[in-house]
């Protein structure tokens, strides 16, 4: 039976990698009422990317809830390299007041100044972000938090 209200629901890999995703967050635990619950979960691990590929919840989420980041790397391949859903991770970490989220941005191989501005990523994301633009801005955040 699907609960969510949406009509549509993510798959426990889903919901687990978007829980993982989200700013701040390094530990998620699930409940489990089984041993064979548990190995299920276990398998997140051996999981492929497009299987917790969350980014479908794009199609059901409301208006409102779009034109935000929310780390998914649907967006990905970057031509680039850059990884756009980490890049978009820190920035909010850093603007929430976490100041090793600046550190950990510096030690990126390829961070918001490589953008080339190509707009791939902004016609790949299901969530409607201008992705292109969130660049510059983060950019320029992060070079005025030196
Ligand atoms: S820009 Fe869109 S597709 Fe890319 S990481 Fe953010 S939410 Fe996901
Ligand atoms: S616009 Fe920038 S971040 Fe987006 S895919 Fe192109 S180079 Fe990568």
């Amino acid at each position: 039976m699907i609960r969510s209200p949406f009509g549509e629901e993510l798959n426990i890999f889903q919901c687990i990698r978007y829980a993982l995703d989200k700013s701040g967050v390094l530990t998620v635990l699930p409940g489990a009422q089984s041993v064979e619950e548990v190995e299920t979960l276990l398998s997140y691990y051996e999981q492929s990317e497009e299987v917790s590929d969350y980014s479908i919840m794009g199609t059901f989420a409301s208006p409102q809830a779009s034109e935000k980041c929310v780390y998914c790397n649907h967006c990905k391949p970057c031509p680039a390299g850059i990884d756009i859903g980490l890049v978009n991770k820190y920035s909010d970490l850093a603007r929430s007041g976490d100041a090793m989220a600046v550190e950990h941005y510096r030690t990126l191989d390829k961070n918001a100044g490589d953008c080339i501005g190509c707009g791939h990523c902004d016609r790949r994301c299901p969530f409607s972000v201008s992705q292109s633009e969130r660049m510059q801005e983060i950019r320029k955040y992060m070079d005025n938090h030196k």
